[in-house]
């Protein structure tokens, strides 16, 4: 199995070397050469069996000989071992043919931990047999960096940066990543906005000097590995509704598009999905590129579901590379164009984008009002973004498809909003309980790629 840049001119790699590279030096995004495709056998064998082992037989193909059968398999149970809940990703009932994924079980309360805790393991396991160490360092709206930092933390080979946008994400947010004691992982505070952080991590992964200087490495959801893990729970949950024998169709809370195209992957695999649903908050530029206006970059407005709070949707390149048939000239071109504002997707590509997703917004008051009434009419209580895709799920139901609706937060990660639509202040659960107290640690830096890269080299471990 081997990978290539979305851009066409970065070498091809190895899912190993895919995986601890990150972006590409073209500074487009690896992607497999091929998708390999389960049979309808194959599928309906995973029936009744447990996560991890959906997880081997899903990811299995894309890893090549970079590990051995048992050592991908410790992997993956070493991952979900601390995970709350015994299915790792339970499926509950809302409605007739409305069902909820949730996501939210793993240590830092996201859907981030699914890919991140097998990140973790399977650096851990490459770069010990390497004899190397790597400098990660990740940007994040709030979610990604506490998921990078719990899987990162005290692990010998690798130091972790994360930068988030200062005084923009939740207090939990904030605190899951402040608190851990570790040496190894620091949480800075930047000036700016999620886009400005994500912005300076793509500025350092393309400066050569630095990226190779401290062994560079990025987590973040262009990581290839992460979108991989995240094919999973898509095949375990639309077996439990019926597929193969019936299609499905998923909605899903969206921002930087990596976990809907991981379900796109599922469906080139061969799961019967029918419509992959992009839901947005008001930041809905993916929702207008979808309906045929355009990529165009605005200001982000911050909301109440800051996780989704984008206008640079990452993930979204690997989509437009498929769209456009693989041509990545056409992808650098339109790369280029976004870094002046924006572009103009073709007739054909729009066409083929169509054939697989739909797309619809919330806004903020519509928001609330669907944690309101899901609370009301089903007792479950929504996080702000699950509550997007509630609501954007309830508007493109098809009778008699199966709709599956992913909860990618858990609510007591956003209090203040879920207690404003809801009354209900969502408590922690019981292992972080004390997190309130604990002493936090944190480095406020300015939106600048030399004082960043000059932070990350003065606290490596050498
Ligand atoms: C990251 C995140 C999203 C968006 O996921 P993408 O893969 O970036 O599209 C949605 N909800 C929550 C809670 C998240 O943490």
């Amino acid at each position: 199995m081997k990978y290539i840049s979305t851009r066409g001119k970065a070498p091809e790699l190895t899912f190993e070397d895919t995986m601890l590279t990150g972006l590409a030096r073209d500074g487009g995004l690896y992607v497999p050469s091929e998708i390999p495709t389960l049979s309808q056998a194959d599928i309906a064998a995973m029936e009744g069996q447990s996560y991890e082992e959906i997880a081997f037989r899903v990811m299995r193909p894309f890893v090549g000989d970079t590990f051995s059968d048992a050592e991908f398999r410790g992997c993956i149970d070493r991952a979900y071992a601390g995970f709350g809940h015994t299915a790792r990703a339970p499926l509950v009932q809302l409605d007739q043919g409305h069902f909820l994924l949730e996501l939210f079980h793993g240590p830092t309360l996201a859907f981030k931990d699914f890919a991140m805790q097998l990140i973790g393991q399977l650096f851990q396991t490459a770069l010990t047999r390497r004899g190397e160490r790597v400098t990660i360092v990740g940007a994040t709206s709030g979610d990604t960096g506490s998921a990078a930092i719990e899987a990162f933390r005290g692990l010998d080979n690798v130091d972790v940066f994360v930068l988030y946008p200062h005084g923009r994400i939740s207090e939990v947010q904030r605190r899951q990543m402040t608190t851990p004691t570790e040496s190894n992982v620091h949480a800075l505070a930047v000036d700016g906005d999620f886009d400005d952080c994500q912005a300076r991590l793509k500025d350092m992964f393309n400066d050569f000097e630095f990226r190779d200087a401290v062994k560079l490495a990025g987590v973040n959801s262009i990581n290839w590995g992460r979108v991989l893990a995240q094919v999973v729970y898509y095949f375990s949950s639309a077996v439990s509704v019926g597929a193969p024998h019936r299609k499905v169709s998923f909605t899903v809370p969206t921002g930087n598009f990596g976990d809907i195209f991981a379900g796109y992957i599922a469906k080139r695999m061969g799961l019967p999905i029918d419509r992959l649903v992009v839901a947005t908050n008001q930041n809905d530029i993916l929702d207008r590129c979808l309906k045929g206006q355009g990529y165009h970059k605005g200001d982000t407005v911050p909301s109440i579901s800051p996780s989704m709070d984008i206008q640079v949707s990452s993930n979204f390149e690997r989509a437009l590379f498929d769209a456009y048939g693989r041509d990545s000239t056409a992808v650098a071109q339109l790369m280029d164009e976004l870094k002046d504002g924006g572009f103009d997707v073709s007739q054909g590509a729009m066409e083929t984008l169509q054939e697989h997703y739909d797309s619809g917004r919330a806004s903020e008051a519509e928001t609330e009002a669907t944690i309101a009434t899901t609370l009301k009419n089903t007792t479950e209580l929504l996080c702000p973004h699950s509550a997007v895709g509630v609501k954007v799920a309830g508007d493109h139901r098809i009778t008699g498809t199966p709709m599956i609706t992913l909860a990618t937060a858990h609510p007591a990660k956003f209090p203040d909003a879920v207690k404003k639509a809801s009354g209900i202040h969502p408590p922690l659960p019981p292992r972080m309980e004390d997190l309130y107290e604990r002493a936090e640690r944190v480095t406020r830096v300015a939106n600048d790629l030399a004082a960043l890269k000059d932070h990350i080299k003065g606290h490596i471990a050498q």
